[in-house]
């Protein structure tokens, strides 16, 4: 569990620091809310991602399998701000799959937490080669980091793209490019 009052008493903190009125009236509430709404973006660091893949159900057909557009909300390490975009995965079975809702679960138990992009792309990928047990795992995340666009580094929109491959989609550049063909579609 965060600790909220530690988080409230930083904010007040936080506030002063940048040359607040930590008492005038928008502000009363502000360490109070921040603590609250942390609690619940970074509830994915007391999750685990095998809870929800574990739920396997059996299949004969072994083709690849793809959720796009998985709407994800994340913050930077590094500046603490957000960062946010889609999550693509596709796995190869070996026989057994998961519900599709598990797998936009396991993108969220890994985008609440500080994370940098790259890494929480190799997360998803790991947890499922290693819950499921496929083929092969393919992950791309697509993002808009605010602590880039908002100071202008970049133009607003632009997007950073990680890519995360595992088991046959390592190697195998015809699958890679399946990957992307579906994408498109
Ligand atoms: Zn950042």
């Amino acid at each position: 569990m965060v600790d909220q009052e530690k988080i409230k008493e930083a904010v007040k903190l936080l506030l002063e620091g940048i040359g607040e009125d930590t008492g005038r009236e928008g502000l009363l509430e502000t360490p109070d809310r921040i603590a609250r709404m942390y609690g619940e973006i970074f509830s994915g660091m007391e999750e685990d991602a095998g809870e929800h893949l574990s739920k396997v159900f059996t299949v004969d057909n072994n083709e690849m399998v793809l959720e796009k557009d998985i709407v994800f909300y994340s913050m930077c390490e590094h500046h603490m701000m957000p960062f946010y975009g889609r999550a693509h995965v596709a796995y190869i079975p070996d026989g057994r799959v998961v519900g599709l809702s598990k797998l936009a679960r396991t993108v969220e138990v890994f985008a609440r937490r500080l994370q940098i992009q790259e890494r929480m792309t190799g997360q998803i990928a790991d947890a499922i080669m290693q819950n499921l047990q496929p083929r092969g795992v393919m992950v791309v995340l697509e993002a808009e980091h605010m602590c880039m666009t908002m100071r202008g580094v970049k133009k607003p929109g632009s997007h950073t793209v990680s890519i995360a491959a595992r088991g046959a989609f390592e190697q195998d550049a015809n699958l890679q490019n399946r990957f992307m063909q579906m994408l498109q579609s």
